[in-house]
């Protein structure tokens, strides 16, 4: 049987929402990742170190037993964050990372940054400390087609923070087109791009062809193959500014399924099994542990992991279960449109 034996990989990027779904979502990331950057858009949004160590000992609560995982925690940026306050929050260790949503971006994004001017101070007080900002690079403009919205956002948003602030650490989240990855590439050192397992798997097909497809909706829009096939070079390339975040945003099934369906994929639960076949249908198997386990946490300046997790192939294609199950409600598990014969062996 093949096999392949990597490091505990990290997610540098999920949603954990609150409540009942963060207790069904979370053991389904701690099981097979070590660490991940935790998205501040609940309802409310985490706008203090306050709210993100009270919503840190919620998640903790959540983490099984078997697992040895650390939430990282964000900070959702506003016209109205406190420099100082942010500054210190950074130092002590309650909070990571920066969160900027463009304000209508996605789910949750209402109180997100209208104006990049006004948050410039922040920025620069980012710089010096050291502090990592994480962007949803689209813009919201609504005579910007929604297939357009990441290139508009890198020329126009992203190339004049990087201009003004070259020395602060960026990454710009789940990256969706042949743009970015060369923006990427060409950019700064600091400069980096986590990329999702369903922008590498999917194509916009799956969201129209054949009837309209509500759960392979989410935000970026999924985009055209070309654009797909730019996102999965740069990532099995083994290139250190592209790493995995896998975006996991769990909704209800009712929620997707609606007149006005809510963005989001929810990945966690077969994550590893289908990047190990993406990267193997490439023969690229050798620069997996690359893009999941070390080139995020060189970007974090973190050290990687040290435990290891086992990818086993079998002959027969692995068999998804359609939904996760909690008190009366479900959650559709994302599963791509190929077969997969990997899966993670504690
Ligand atoms: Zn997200």
């Amino acid at each position: 049987m093949e096999q392949i034996e990597i490091i505990k990989p990290d997610d540098w990027h999920v949603h954990f929402r609150d409540n009942e779904i963060l207790k069904a979502v979370v053991p389904e990331t701690s099981r097979h990742f070590a660490r991940s950057i935790v998205m501040p858009n609940l309802v409310p949004p985490i706008l203090n170190a306050k709210q993100a160590i009270e919503y840190k000992n919620r998640i903790k609560k959540a983490i099984p037993a078997r697992d040895k995982f650390e939430p990282l925690m964000t900070i959702y940026l506003t016209e109205e964050t406190n420099k100082n306050e942010l500054k210190n929050a950074y130092k002590n260790g309650a909070v990571f990372a920066v969160k900027l949503y463009p304000a209508g971006a996605t789910t949750n994004s209402e109180s997100g940054v209208k104006d990049i001017q006004k948050v410039m101070p922040i920025l620069e007080m980012m710089t010096e400390i050291g502090m990592p900002l994480l962007i949803h690079g689209e813009v919201t403009d609504s005579n910007i087609d929604i297939f357009d919205r990441e290139k508009v956002f890198i020329d126009e948003k992203l190339d004049f923070i990087c201009k003004e602030l070259p020395n602060l650490k960026i990454t710009l989240e789940h990256i969706t087109t042949k743009d970015a990855t060369l923006y990427i590439k060409e950019g700064k050192k600091n400069l980096a791009a986590s990329i999702t397992p369903h922008h590498l798997a999917l194509n916009r097909n799956a969201i129209f062809v054949g009837g309209i497809k509500p759960h392979n909706y989410c935000l970026p829009i999924l985009k055209r193959e070309s654009h797909r096939k730019a996102l999965l070079k740069v990532a099995v390339s083994g290139n250190p500014k592209f790493f995995l975040g896998t975006d996991t945003a769990p909704h209800l099934t009712q929620d997707k399924e609606s007149a006005c369906g809510c963005a989001g994929v929810f990945n966690a639960t077969y994550c590893l099994a289908i990047l190990t076949q993406l990267f193997d249908n490439e023969n690229s198997l050798c620069n997996l542990e690359k893009f999941v386990s070390r080139n995020g946490a060189y970007h974090y300046n973190l050290k990687s992991n040290n435990e290891t997790i086992l990818m086993v192939k079998s002959n027969a294609a692995l068999s998804f279960e359609e939904y996760l199950y909690f008190d009366k409600q479900k959650i559709k598990i994302f599963k791509p449109d190929f077969p997969v014969y990997w899966n993670v062996i504690q």
